[in-house]
């Protein structure tokens, strides 16, 4: 297996406001603190709500933390008259390290295509910040078994505008849509046949460096319970967390799940 560092990023969605985002992350420090946790061994990510991430970054920088963060979506523009968004330059001056791009939330709620998708992940590149892109199918796909092909081309879609050096630069996430806050969790067989599709894609569209490069992870209702059992595939570099993130302990379990 190529040298790639698990990644374990707890996307906590529209939940926490800016106090409670701060006793979060101070838990989750101790915590780790706590368990002598080797951040180089396994990296940490919290992706706060946009209205977090100053007093993140505060906490972060004031007692130096190797807790990374990230935004859970970004700007596909620049800049000037586009009410309510926020600019991949405005996340890189706040010190985010990660844009999640193309959550199924953000497709289904908010129609993202693939297109604008691949736009978002172009421009947290351009600030420097890695894009997390979120691809998935839904529950008809995957009882159709046609989950690897609606993955690819989602990928492809995202992809289509991205060079060799960009997309080394970025990860990518599975999270069946199915397994998303329902407790559903997809098995390691399903959760590696889609990661290896995926990093297979990778290594045709570019080259193999690329594929080896880019950290694929699984979301899905992980747990400290069955995260373990999904990071010994060999192609799962890691798990994006949604409700499990939102508890330091938990988080911090998942974290630690070697
Ligand atoms: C997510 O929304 O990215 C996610 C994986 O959520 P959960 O872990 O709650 O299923």
């Amino acid at each position: 297996m190529a040298d790639r560092t698990p990644l374990m990023a707890g996307n906590w969605k529209m939940n926490l406001d800016h106090h409670e985002a701060i006793a979060l992350v101070q838990k989750l420090a101790w915590t780790l603190k706590d368990a002598k946790h080797d951040y180089a061994s396994v990296e940490v990510v919290v992706v706060p709500p946009f209205t977090d991430l100053r007093s993140v970054q505060t906490l972060v920088d004031g007692d130096k933390l190797d807790i990374r963060y990230g935004a859970q979506d970004v700007s596909a523009h620049a800049a000037g008259a586009r009410t309510g968004e926020i600019s991949a330059a405005m996340l890189a001056k706040l010190g985010v390290s990660y844009a999640v791009v193309g959550h199924s939330e953000r497709r289904e709620y908010h129609g993202e295509s693939d297109v604008l998708v691949g736009a978002k992940a172009k421009a947290a590149l351009g600030a420097g910040i890695t894009p997390i892109v979120c691809v998935g199918e839904g529950l008809d796909v995957r009882q159709a078994g046609e989950q690897v092909t609606y993955c690819l081309a989602q990928l492809d879609g995202v992809y289509a505008e991205l060079s060799a050096e960009e997309a080394a630069k970025t990860v990518v996430a599975y999270e069946p849509v199915w397994a998303i806050g329902t407790g559903e969790v997809a098995t390691p067989e399903d959760a590696q046949e889609v990661c290896q599709a995926v990093r297979a894609r990778l290594a045709e569209r570019y080259d193999q460096s690329v594929a080896d490069a880019v950290r694929v992870l699984y979301g899905g209702s992980v747990k400290s319970s069955n995260v373990a059992s999904i990071m010994a595939k060999e192609d799962v570099d890691g798990a994006l967390v949604g409700g499990a993130s939102l508890k330091a302990e938990e988080f911090a379990a998942i974290v630690r799940y070697q």
